[in-house]
């Protein structure tokens, strides 16, 4: 079933952008997303809404997931040399 894709949003000057594509799972939105502030936005039978429970949990995963591990990690020796460089 392709009626469900995913897009990356964020806002730019309180607009609201996205990326162009289709993309058939949240992670891979995920990696068009350029700015901290940005979103993933579920377009299903061609309407926009907000992410399910699930694909939520997969958002913050791919999000924060791994970024929140290393700035732990990295915590114990370079601490705000990677929390400022966004
Ligand atoms: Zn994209």
């Amino acid at each position: 079933m392709s009626s469900i894709f995913y897009f990356a949003a964020w806002t730019d000057s309180g607009c609201l952008l996205g990326c162009d594509h289709e993309h058939q799972t949240v992670t891979s939105a995920v990696a068009c997303i350029t700015c901290a502030s940005g979103y993933v936005i579920a377009v299903e039978k061609n309407v926009l809404r907000t992410l399910t429970d699930a694909e939520e949990a997969e958002f913050q995963d791919a999000m924060y997931g791994t970024k929140a591990k290393g700035k732990r990690r990295l915590s114990a020796d370079s601490t705000l040399t990677v929390l400022i460089t966004i």
